[in-house]
């Protein structure tokens, strides 16, 4: 029963992202065709005008342009806890490894830190795991002498196995959604597991187009200041009473 690390790999993403944002944002404020506008800029060998653009533009708080460029993540090594609070995110698209097609006759899980860096409450994580395993065994087992087999079984003895479950999904987000998801996912009130997949996505969307990503990140980051409130704040920021009076 193996142990399973986080795994985040880029598998697609728009072409010429820059330039396609660039057009978007352009058509708005032109009398030009975008088609020309990213012609012209996919010709252009400086694209720093398109990004110093695509920098205000992301400032100002016009986000619509930034719909027209997805990013497709192939993600592993979380745990179901973990994806069902991502597919709660509706503006994306997921694919997600089933407990009913795959069986799960060596169950992968995801420790949480607190268990993994206690000896004791890790045995007993440990021991809770095993005997899952056995029973989801034990009852594919006795699904396939009453003739049941395959997805059959595999769908109503998937009813024992935890949230600890490890699973592979893949996740398309446009770059507007991904900024909103990056806001709610990063902050620290985040759960971990959840914010350690958002942290490195927001990486990798970093290096892949900075114009839209350099400052995104955890809400405060962008506003200034944290509207958590001062129970729920980690105090990087001030509060947001503290910075607007309404
Ligand atoms: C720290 C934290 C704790 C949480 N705790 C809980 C909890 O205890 N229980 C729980 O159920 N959930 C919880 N959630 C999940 C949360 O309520 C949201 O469901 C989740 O973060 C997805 O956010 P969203 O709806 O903004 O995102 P998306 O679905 O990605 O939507 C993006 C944006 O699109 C717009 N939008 C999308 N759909 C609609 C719609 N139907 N109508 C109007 N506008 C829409 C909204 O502006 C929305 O913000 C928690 C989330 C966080 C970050």
């Amino acid at each position: 029963m193996p142990e399973a690390g986080l795994e985040v790999r880029l598998i697609d993403k728009t072409e010429n992202p820059v330039a396609v944002i660039y057009a978007a944002c352009r058509q708005c404020y032109s009398s030009m065709f975008a088609g020309d506008i990213y012609k012209d800029a996919l010709a252009s060998e400086d694209m720093e005008k398109a990004g110093d653009f695509i920098r205000k533009v992301v400032r100002s708080g016009h986000e619509s342009p930034l719909e027209h460029v997805k990013f497709t993540f192939a993600i592993k090594g979380v745990s179901r806890a973990l994806t069902h609070q991502l597919v709660r995110h509706r503006l994306a698209s997921y694919s997600q490894q089933s407990q009913r097609y795959v069986k799960e006759s060596d169950l992968s899980y995801i420790i949480p830190p607190s268990f993994k860096k206690d000896e004791k409450l890790r045995a007993k994580f440990l021991a809770a795991m095993e005997t899952i395993q056995k029973s989801y065994n034990e009852l594919t087992g006795l699904l396939k002498e009453k003739g049941v087999e395959g997805e059959k079984a595999n769908q109503d003895a998937r009813f024992v196995l935890p949230q600890a479950a490890e699973t592979k999904i893949v996740v398309t987000m446009n770059c507007r959604e991904l900024r909103h998801f990056f806001h709610h996912r990063c902050c620290t009130r985040a759960q971990w597991e959840i914010r350690a997949l958002a942290d490195r996505m927001l990486e990798i969307c970093r290096e892949e187009i900075p114009e839209v990503f350099s400052t995104s990140g955890a809400k405060c980051v962008e506003l200034g200041y944290c509207p958590e409130g001062r129970k729920f704040s980690c105090g990087r920021y001030p509060l947001r009473s503290d910075v607007i009076r309404s």
